[in-house]
């Protein structure tokens, strides 16, 4: 770790409050830290509709981890660094005067992207954006939520139900799993009656078990596939799902589709680009593959590229991208978790393996970010969800 570590940096500005953020200096390898960062208030954001958020927990993932390796991510103009968390959970603390969606009190996860100038980002829709820059807090080009403190529009703010209040952090990924799903039913209207019977999904971490959950929910008989040898924790949490898992180390991708096949649908979001073409290979008559993973690098690959096209040709098939998600992801989010709840009772908290006390644990983090084999969800605790109520609540 560098010298940062354990200090505090940063300019004070004056006549602001500060607040503990942590943070990157994009381009510069390892360079997480601890910083003292202006508050923010519910002024910063125009017309009355900001709204305080104190955050309570925020998890990390291979985004942050790249991100701290300075392989993405970048600062917002006017500041050399960025800081990170993007998968937010918290609680209003106070709101601007016209905020008629939230009160102090109510617990919240806020969306990452932040539109742009596209048609798609006009209509709410961020996540299409056709713009070459996109904005996402604490990603690219905006602040993110590992901090005490946050403010925006209540546009990007979400409820959580007070009784998810101890899953909340799991909001983000689940969009994400959300998003892909839900657009490749929407893809699928193409075939008039669609009735998909058997899904995988490719990877077994946090992603692969949301969506997992997502498909069990919509009926699916899924199979994930990881690459890790049963009996662990994410096979035994796919097992109460009543889903399969399988180990690449035993079956390949081809081989299960072999046995437990053919798939409807396939989600792809391991970060292993070329499972991409093995599922296009394998992938059912009029079937769907979303693909989620985000692959920075420069793999490359001899695909059988006729017997690819012909398939897709011959069956119809349809497969797409899925980045990000707006905040009807969010809400559906919500429903999904609040279901899951229901029927698969304690198995959310599950995923919350490994927390972190308090931002100035972000070296332990860190370690357990890039070094725990069998970490399902990382997070930072940054304040606890059970203190009194704010006093303005009432
Ligand atoms: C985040 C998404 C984001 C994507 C690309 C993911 O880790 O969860 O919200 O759009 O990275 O930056
Ligand atoms: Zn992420």
């Amino acid at each position: 770790m560098q010298s940062t570590m354990g200090k505090m940096t940063g300019a004070v500005t004056q006549n602001k409050d500060l607040m503990k953020a942590l943070a990157v200096i994009p381009g510069k390898p390892n360079t997480i830290h601890l910083r003292e960062v202006p508050k923010p208030c519910v002024e910063d954001v125009p017309e009355g509709r900001g709204v305080l958020i104190k955050i309570l927990s925020v998890g990390v993932d291979g985004t942050d981890k790249e991100i701290n390796a300075a392989e993405y991510g970048a600062a917002p103009s006017g500041d050399d660094y960025l800081i990170i968390g993007h998968e937010s959970f918290g609680r209003v603390e106070s709101v601007g005067p016209n905020v008629t969606e939230f009160r102090p009190g109510d617990y919240v996860s806020l969306t990452v992207r932040r539109p742009g100038s596209s048609l798609y980002d006009q209509i709410g829709t961020y996540d299409m954006t056709t713009d070459d820059v996109y904005f996402e807090r604490g990603i690219n080009l905006r602040h993110g939520f590992l901090a005490e403190y946050a403010v925006d529009a209540p546009e990007y703010i979400v409820r959580v139900p007070e009784n998810l209040k101890h899953v909340g952090v799991l909001m983000e990924p689940m969009s994400v799993a959300q998003k892909a799903i839900e657009q490749a039913y929407r893809i699928q209207q193409r075939l008039r009656v669609w009735k998909p019977k058997r899904a995988a999904v490719l990877g077994s971490g946090t992603l692969g078990l949301l969506a997992t959950l997502v498909l069990r929910l919509r009926g699916l008989d899924v199979t994930t596939l990881g690459n890790t040898m049963p009996p662990y924790l994410n096979s035994t949490l796919i097992e109460e799902l009543g889903a399969r898992y399988v180990s690449t180390k035993e079956l390949s991708l081809t081989d299960a589709s072999t046995k437990y096949g053919p798939f409807d649908l396939i989600l792809e979001g391991t970060g292993y680009s070329p499972l991409v073409f093995e599922a296009m290979n394998v992938l059912a008559k009029n079937g769907v593959l979303a693909m989620v993973s985000v692959t920075g690098g420069a793999r490359q690959l001899e695909v059988p590229s006729d017997k690819i096209n012909l398939g897709f040709v011959l069956g119809n098939k349809v497969a797409f991208g899925s980045v990000n998600a707006n905040r009807e992801y969010f809400e559906t989010g919500v429903k999904d978790l609040s279901t899951a709840e229901l029927q698969y009772p304690g198995w959310l908290q599950k995923l919350l393996t490994h927390p972190v006390k308090g931002l100035e644990n972000y070296g332990e983090m860190i370690r357990l970010l890039t070094e725990t084999k069998g970490a399902i969800k990382v997070y930072c605790q940054i304040a606890a969800a059970n203190q009194s109520q704010v006093a303005a609540a009432g």
